[in-house]
């Protein structure tokens, strides 16, 4: 029987690289009935809704998504649809591996990381206070009375709420990836010389759920302005990276670019029995509807789900055709040219085309 996966194309090149992963999963031959259904800018004009009610029990229903990128408008307009997805089916865990592909260009050869960020608080959880508004002179005045500090009264304010439970939640699904993938160090990235209260929090969570992997998987603290100059200068000496939501977001930006860029990089949004599988790259609204993105990042990402649902032999076909594709380099799209002007660089639908064709042989 058919396994039924909810599919969103998203908007900007999101319906290209969303096709393409789509053909390239069924061409493992892992039956899917696909339920498509589409959120942000698209979906506001058919539906009025960025985020469409049937959007998020779809996904309830079905336990597995696909997701293409979604446009964020910069400053007012409304908020992440990303984020409100996460927020609404509470996917805690954001897993992102960064692996080197031979035949991709990177100055590292051999690194296989994953970053796992922690996904429902910190600064991304939303909660914000504009400039000049009354209840925000009423938090700037209030903040003076509990703690003497003067914060300017025309400033706005972001609150980074981090707790104990989410802490020791994305922790525990740290190590547990760990020891599932094999992996042999969890290194908890912070900066809790700085926010005792928050970040502080976050690394004695990790601690407490390190003692009970002792043994199993070493651990090791960082804090993240160090973090960012060792992954820069030996990335090799790192396995899987714990951390907050917004560091974790900047990290797995870094970690893409250590292994090829934004083109190659999957990921995927965790909860307790559901998960969203996404590329860590945007909707690159310059290059809608052209044909002519790496699908890379989307396709890996549908192998991560189809991992996730225990077709691992059809994971590992998938895979294994986008690494030999891209060692060949010949139907690859722009990006993993050496001279991105190479006229013989092929479209988002060619480049899945000679995928297909690999994992039919
Ligand atoms: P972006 O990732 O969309 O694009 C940045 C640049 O990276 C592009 O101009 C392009 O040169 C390159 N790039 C990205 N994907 C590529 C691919 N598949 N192949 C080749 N090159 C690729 O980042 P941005 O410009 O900061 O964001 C654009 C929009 O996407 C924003 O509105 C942002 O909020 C949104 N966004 C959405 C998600 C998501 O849906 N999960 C994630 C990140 C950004």
């Amino acid at each position: 029987m058919a396994r039924k996966i909810t599919l969103i194309p998203g908007d900007g090149i999101g319906p290209d690289v969303a096709e393409a992963a789509k053909r390239c999963i069924e061409a493992t031959g892992v039956k899917i009935e696909w339920e498509e259904l589409n959120a942000g800018a698209d979906a506001l004009e058919k539906t009025g809704s960025l985020l469409p009610d049937a959007v998020v029990e779809s996904i309830k229903k079905n336990k597995v998504a696909l997701k293409g990128p979604i446009t964020t408008p910069i400053g007012g307009g409304f908020r992440s649809v990303n984020v409100a997805l996460r927020h609404a089916l509470d996917l805690y865990a954001c897993v992102r591996p960064a692996k080197t592909y031979p035949g991709v260009k990177s100055l590292y050869k051999d690194i296989d990381l994953v970053v796992i960020r922690e996904n429902s608080e910190d600064l991304y959880a939303g909660i914000e206070f504009e400039e000049g508004k009354p209840e925000t002179r009423d938090i700037i005045n209030q903040i003076k009375k509990y703690t003497s500090k003067d914060i300017r009264q025309d400033s706005g304010i972001s609150i980074k709420p981090i707790s104990k439970y989410a802490s020791e939640r994305i922790a525990r699904f740290a190590f547990e990836y760990a020891v599932k993938s094999g992996r042999k160090k969890v290194t908890a990235v912070q900066k809790s010389n700085i926010m005792k209260f928050t970040d502080g929090l976050f690394l004695q969570s990790a601690r407490k759920v390190a003692a009970e992997y002792a043994g199993k998987v070493a651990f090791e603290e960082a804090l993240v302005d160090n973090m960012c100059m060792q992954l820069v200068q030996k990335p090799k000496n790192y396995d899987v990276l714990l951390l907050p939501n917004l560091y974790g977001d900047i990290l797995s930006d870094l970690c893409a670019g250590l292994v090829g860029g934004l083109g190659v990089a999957p990921g995927a949004n965790i909860g307790r029995d559901m998960a969203v599988f996404e590329a860590v790259h945007g909707a690159a609204p310059k290059y809608k509807g052209l044909n002519k993105v790496n699908p890379v990042a989307m396709i890996l990402s549908g192998m991560l789900m189809l991992r996730y649902i225990n077709e691992t032999e059809a994971a590992s076909r998938l895979e294994n055709a986008v690494k030999d594709v891209i060692a060949q380099g010949r139907f690859v799209t722009y990006d993993l040219k050496p001279d991105p002007k190479d006229p013989s660089a092929v479209g988002t639908r060619e480049m899945a085309d000679a995928i297909i064709k690999k994992i039919k042989k």
